[in-house]
């Protein structure tokens, strides 16, 4: 597992869709990895927003291509 694997994976580590040796790699790369790690915090923040936005109201087509933009 290197950095770029790492950010490869890491969309679906959140939405946990990887097989258990996958999240386990991805988990002991994030603990030796400072700048994966921020990327998984910041990643991880920006889903739970997505999350709350997403479950008071149906979020704007506008407003989701604006996460997309925030995401690549
Ligand atoms: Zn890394």
């Amino acid at each position: 597992m290197n950095c770029s694997d790492c950010k490869d994976k890491l969309d679906r580590y959140l939405d946990r869709e990887l097989s258990n040796t996958e999240m386990l790699e991805l988990q002991l790369h994030l603990e030796g990895c400072p700048p994966c790690a921020e990327n998984y915090e910041f990643q991880a923040g920006l889903k739970r927003l997505v999350k709350v936005c997403c479950e008071q109201d149906k979020a704007p087509e506008a407003f989701r291509e604006k996460l997309r933009q925030i995401l690549t």
